[in-house]
């Protein structure tokens, strides 16, 4: 009898200090990560983000709803299934753009807080209506704009008592000169009036004119070849007497075989030209 009574006070003392030990040293975590029951419904989680990842790279919008696991692995199959062909033609179509990328902005404004004269109609924030960053002067696509972070600060035509016989683009900050289309350099100087002066013909009767450039691109010299958009210099403000820095900018048409040689062409506004159709 008292040898029963002794087990069970000892029992029950066993009893107790396992159930105080529990309370007081928790169960680590990797016993409650393996009995962990959302995980299968995490893999249905993730294999459904991953078929909308498919889905979004293959160009679809998706909408987010509720529903089963089973509808979700249904979907995730369709998806995959698509998500290849849908893949490659957004490929397709991503890798034409880069192809057909310009190097030139799409988009021109006039300078701030200046009153440009001969300038092309704007918009209430002073941006080009339909502005057309390439045109066609005589079968050879133009841009408009060669500079890179610049606005517009005098348009072409009569400007006072003279007429301005290009149009200026000025960065504060200068920046690079672009080829407005590729060409082949026939005058690279120094004058007092155009300061370090660029100009490219660019084949049937066309020419451009680049005036006041701080540099010129290292490597280039008069019968260089360029591709539009490569740079050919720097904006800057060289010449005789002060100017801000801008680029000067002449699109000239005409025969060079003649006695005043680029300043026997014709210019005319880049803006007047209609624009280049793309390929
Ligand atoms: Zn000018």
């Amino acid at each position: 009898m008292i040898g029963i009574l002794v087990r069970s006070v000892v029992l029950a003392a066993f009893a107790g200090g396992g159930w105080l030990a529990a309370c007081v040293y928790p169960p680590p975590e990797a016993l409650i990560a393996r009995i962990n029951p959302n995980l299968i419904e995490e893999r249905a989680r993730s294999l459904g983000a991953r078929a909308m990842d498919a889905a979004l790279r293959a160009g679809h919008m998706i909408t987010v709803e509720r529903i089963s696991v089973s509808e979700m692995m249904e979907s995730a199959d369709s998806a995959f299934e698509i998500a290849p062909r849908q893949a490659a033609a957004a490929a397709a179509a991503s890798a034409a753009a880069a192809q057909a990328q310009s190097p030139f902005e799409t988009a021109l404004s006039l300078c701030p807080g200046l009153s440009v004269s001969n300038a092309p109609p704007v918009d209430a924030a002073r941006a080009l209506s339909n502005y057309a960053p390439i045109v066609n002067v005589n079968g050879v696509a133009l841009a408009v704009n060669p500079t890179l972070g610049a606005c517009l600060s005098s348009g072409f035509g009569p400007r006072g008592a003279r007429t301005h016989r290009g149009v200026d683009y000025h960065s504060q900050v200068g920046g690079p000169v672009l080829a407005a289309a590729s060409g082949a350099i026939v005058e690279m100087l120094y004058r007092d009036d155009f300061g370090n002066m660029l100009l490219i013909d660019h084949g049937a009767g066309v020419y451009t004119r680049y005036a006041h450039l701080a540099t010129f691109q290292q490597g280039l010299t008069v019968g260089s070849r360029v591709s539009a958009g490569d740079r050919i210099g720097l904006m800057g403000n060289t010449a005789s007497y002060p100017l801000p820095i801008h680029l000067h900018y002449e699109v000239l048409r005409g025969d060079y075989a003649n006695p005043r040689r680029s300043f026997g062409l014709e210019a005319a506004s880049p803006f007047a030209f209609p624009a280049a159709r793309e390929g």
